[in-house]
């Protein structure tokens, strides 16, 4: 295969130049956007397309982390009052976080984890790839595969 633009038999790239799509080589990619890398030979095994995959970890909070926070707290003998001085926030957050009108950001949720040793933030890991978007640099497109651990 040689260079829509030049001719030349390199390595051929899949390029947007000027909202067409041509196999061109890198020096001729530069006039473009390139899209993907061509497949030069045809493929015998399953090609996987490269795709950028990048593991993410997500935080979020237990679904039970009122009843976690209330018990570990009884526990300790301390009153909503009492454990909001501890960790330096107001009653009202406590009361709102027991009582469930309010989850926790993961900032208070550590708090609350290193205080009273316990543990609120679930983590898990999510995929996600990205592709080459043409023209503005890349973008994450959909496909979010999620792993539980
Ligand atoms: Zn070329």
């Amino acid at each position: 295969m040689a260079c829509d633009m030049c001719g030349s038999e390199k390595k051929l790239f899949e390029c947007r130049v000027e909202g067409v799509v041509l196999n061109v080589c890198i020096d001729c990619s530069k006039h473009g956007t390139i899209i993907k890398k061509t497949i030069e030979k045809p493929p015998i095994k399953t090609i996987v397309e490269k795709s950028l995959e990048k593991e993410e970890t997500i935080q979020i909070i237990k679904h039970d982390y009122n009843s976690i926070i209330k018990n570990k707290r009884e526990l300790k003998g301390l009153k909503q009052k009492e454990l909001a001085k501890k960790i330096a926030e107001k009653e009202s957050v406590i009361h709102n976080i027991e009582s469930r009108h309010m989850e926790p950001s993961i900032a208070l949720a550590k708090k609350l984890e290193n205080f009273l040793g316990i543990k609120l933030i679930k983590e898990y890991k999510e995929k996600k790839i990205s592709l080459e978007k043409e023209d503005s640099g890349s973008l994450t497109i959909g496909d979010i595969m999620k792993t539980k651990d």
